[in-house]
């Protein structure tokens, strides 16, 4: 039997939104397991904590079977050698996201020539969706259920007071 074909979905994920779940349920059914892999650098400022990230990602993505959450920091490739993952998983929303993947994948193949970049496109009405968006919408009282899970909906009027 070969083995499980594993790959890693890195990202921020504050919070989780209904494109990331597009693009795990994409990843899911050509992949034996996908890691959703949260990232604990620090460099965005996230406003939810790795936990709360974790966890909201957890519930969202609890129905889908070959797909687990975990955390990790430092390198990508370092994570990935780790996990034994062959492929990391990008979401391509418009050619805005094109130059920052393509150097990233390529920056990756240098440093772990065995690791394929492999970019899926999202149904098309969340390629305008972003965390940042979701965020600044929830922020100021605005109904943001089209574009994150319940879950992620509860937390963001929890944060927020709204
Ligand atoms: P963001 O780009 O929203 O700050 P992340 O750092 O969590 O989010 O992104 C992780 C990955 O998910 C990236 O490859 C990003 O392009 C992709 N992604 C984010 N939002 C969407 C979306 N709405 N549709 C498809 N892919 C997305």
């Amino acid at each position: 039997m070969r083995a499980q074909r594993k790959a890693i979905y890195p990202g921020t994920f504050d919070p989780i939104t209904n494109g990331h779940i597009d693009i795990v349920r994409r990843a899911t059914a050509i992949f034996d397991q996908v890691i959703v892999a949260v990232t604990t650098n620090p460099a965005k400022s996230p406003l939810f904590t790795v936990e709360e990230r974790l966890e909201m990602a957890r519930q969202a993505l609890a129905d889908i079977d070959n797909a687990v959450v975990d955390r990790f920091e430092g390198l990508l490739v370092d994570y990935a050698r780790r996990v034994g993952a062959v492929a990391v998983i990008r979401g391509l929303r418009a050619v805005s996201d094109f130059e920052m993947e393509f150097q990233m994948a390529l920056v990756n193949r240098k440093l772990y020539p065995d690791l394929v970049t492999v970019f899926l496109m999202p149904n098309e009405k969340y390629t305008y969706l972003n965390s940042t968006v979701v965020k600044e919408v929830a922020r100021f009282g605005g109904n943001v259920s089209c574009f994150v899970p319940e879950v992620v909906e509860r937390k963001l009027k929890e944060r927020f007071g709204t």
